[in-house]
């Protein structure tokens, strides 16, 4: 192989496990070539507009996955530069404490994890400064201890969401400010680069004021010489030395023609759907079940979590713009009368009628989806779903993704829906005290299709990490068991899916396992300092 197709390192996929891993790297020197399916997201009117993007689905993939009866599955994910981090909502949560150790659910067990909290906590601070979070310390009552404050204030609540926090803090409940990554400087508007507009989850950033990881972290490596990145370039196999114990080819697919590409290390970030299935395509002689598969464990434990949207339907009217500003955590781990953990709560963008005409709820009695729209508090739920081993990523004969998920731990989902559903009874309005709430209105997420198949958002676990190479595919610094220069740093690594957004975690992690790859490259740590990157996006102004 050239001079040109060899690299020191490849990382593949620039969402948030392989974007931010090339953030970190691209101080080093060393070679990197990343590579990535996708292309930018143009940047247009059409980023902001709610048919184009949720009705017409113009961003997501048209690629067809199958169910494991054989049907068509569109699946709702996206392959650009700086992949689903350009469309999420931006709720950057660290996981629990807790969620690191095994827990008892109502469904079963969530294992614990081969580290815990206190080995990432360092790197979630480091994440919450490169995303640029905005929280407040200490709200949240189940928040787990931090080395330091947040780097930007909380992103604060309008009118609506402040009464609904001031009536859920009067029940009892301790309601807080969701951590979120949007570059919005309050105290100085006209510079702000966000703008805080009503298009942002599920949305592209027109104005690049998302913390992403294309703006954040691709972008600002590839102003290092060393750093290339390919785009519309799509991995097809990985290809090893006949030892097996080596990755020697990444096979890509790009123009229409196949190219070759070597490296001292291949990273793997191909959200965790895609890194097993591309394992598995990539089986070979001394790899029959898959790449890296001795175990049996590449594809299986899909997780995603056990999400709804839930509208609560009031009287009085919701102007909210920007809805994503609260989240309450109070039954995260249980409650005097359910023991087990139920979840989490918080919003979602606030809903449109175009919207909802496409994902059309039960129409509340006296309403029309106008006025749905105009009246609802749009909720966010989310439980924790547990690792089963039949829930799996598969390659069928003519090498498509088949997905099979039997959905678990539902009732705690269910209890989760009673307490907000209490929670919002209790509530009272000066104009129309209790009267005022009439109701939680289901909102189908995904209109035609069957759920929750094809909303993979929060997809984790199928290439899971641990000290056991029976029982896991990866060691705790993500290099496969099977093969010396393999690593993974999407959401796949993940034993247990937690019930809080899992963005955050994976660019932790991808942060950890690129101090570990900086010390196997043998990067003089005074020579990286010297290089690192001064940052190219606002940063929090004193005071
Ligand atoms: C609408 C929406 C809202 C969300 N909101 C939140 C939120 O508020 N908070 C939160 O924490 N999380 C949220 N998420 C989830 C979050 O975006 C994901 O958890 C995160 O992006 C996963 O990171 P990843 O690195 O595992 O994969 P991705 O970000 O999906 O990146 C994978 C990349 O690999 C590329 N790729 C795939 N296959 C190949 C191949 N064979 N060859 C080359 N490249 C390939 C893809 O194009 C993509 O760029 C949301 C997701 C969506 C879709
Ligand atoms: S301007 Fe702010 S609120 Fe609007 S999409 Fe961008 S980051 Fe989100």
């Amino acid at each position: 192989m050239s001079h040109e197709s060899h690299f020191d390192l490849i990382i593949i996929g620039t969402g948030a496990g392989g974007g931010t891993l090339a953030y970190h790297l691209a101080p080093s020197g060393k070679r990197i070539l990343i590579l990535e399916r996708g292309d930018y997201v143009a940047r247009e009117k059409d980023n902001w507009n709610p048919k184009v993007v949720n009705v017409d689905a113009k961003y997501n993939t048209k690629e067809l996955w199958r169910d494991v009866d054989g049907k068509e599955l569109h699946p709702h994910t996206n392959y650009c530069v700086g992949g689903n981090t350009k469309f999420y909502g931006a709720a950057l949560f660290r996981l629990r404490q807790k969620d690191f150790g095994e827990i008892r659910h109502h469904g079963g067990i969530s294992p614990a994890w081969p580290i815990d909290y206190d080995e990432l906590e360092p790197y979630y601070t480091q994440a919450e400064n490169l995303y640029q979070v905005h929280g407040n310390r200490g709200e949240d009552p189940t928040e787990p201890l931090a080395g330091k404050s947040y780097p930007w204030p909380a992103v604060s609540h309008e009118e609506r969401i402040q009464h609904l926090a001031d009536d859920f803090r009067a029940g009892g409940l301790n309601p807080f400010h969701t951590p979120l990554g949007v570059m919005l400087d309050e105290k100085n508007p006209r510079l702000s680069p966000c703008i805080r507009c009503n298009t942002c989850d599920g949305f592209p950033c027109l104005v690049h004021a998302k913390s992403d990881a294309q703006v954040l972290c691709v972008d600002p490596a590839l102003q290092y010489p060393n750093v290339t990145l390919l785009t519309n370039a799509l991995v097809k196999r990985l290809n090893t030395d006949g030892s097996g114990h080596q990755v020697r080819e990444v096979i890509v697919e790009r123009n229409g023609a196949l190219e070759a590409y070597s490296a001292d290390i291949v990273v793997v970030s191909c959200g965790a759907i895609n890194s097993a299935a591309l394992l598995l395509r990539s089986a070979n002689d001394k790899h029959p079940n898959g790449l890296a598969n001795s175990s049996d464990m590449v594809g299986r434990h899909y997780m995603g979590h056990t999400n709804s949207v839930l509208m609560a339907i009031s009287k009085c009217p919701n102007p909210t713009i920007f809805q994503k500003t609260l989240s309450v955590n109070d039954f995260y781990f249980g409650s005097k009368d359910f023991e087990y953990p139920m979840g989490h709560i918080s919003f979602v963008g606030k809903l449109d009628a175009i919207t909802l005409r496409a994902g059309a709820p039960a129409i509340a009695p006296g309403f029309t989806l106008e006025l749905m729209a105009k009246h609802s508090l749009d909720f966010w739920l989310t439980s924790e779903d547990l690792p089963d081993p039949n829930n799996r990523v598969t390659i069928n004969r003519d090498g498509a993704i088949v997905l099979t998920y039997t959905p678990n731990n539902l009732k705690a989902h269910e209890q989760l829906k009673a307490h907000l559903q209490n929670a919002m009874r209790q509530n009272t309005c000066s104009i129309h005290g209790h009267e005022c709430h009439q109701g939680l209105f289901a909102r189908s997420l995904y209109v035609g299709q069957r759920i929750p198949l094809a909303g993979v958002a929060h997809q984790n676990g199928t290439i899971r990490f641990g000290r056991d190479p029976k029982t896991s595919a990866l060691d705790v610094n993500c290099k496969a068991h099977d093969v010396d220069n393999l690593y993974v740093v999407d959401g796949s690594f993940f034993p247990s899916s937690a019930a809080v957004n899992p963005a955050l975690t994976i660019m932790a992690n991808a942060l950890r396992v690129g101090d570990h790859l900086l010390q196997r490259l043998h990067v003089p740590i005074a020579e990286y300092a010297g290089n690192e990157t001064k940052s190219t996006v606002p940063q929090p102004v004193a005071g």
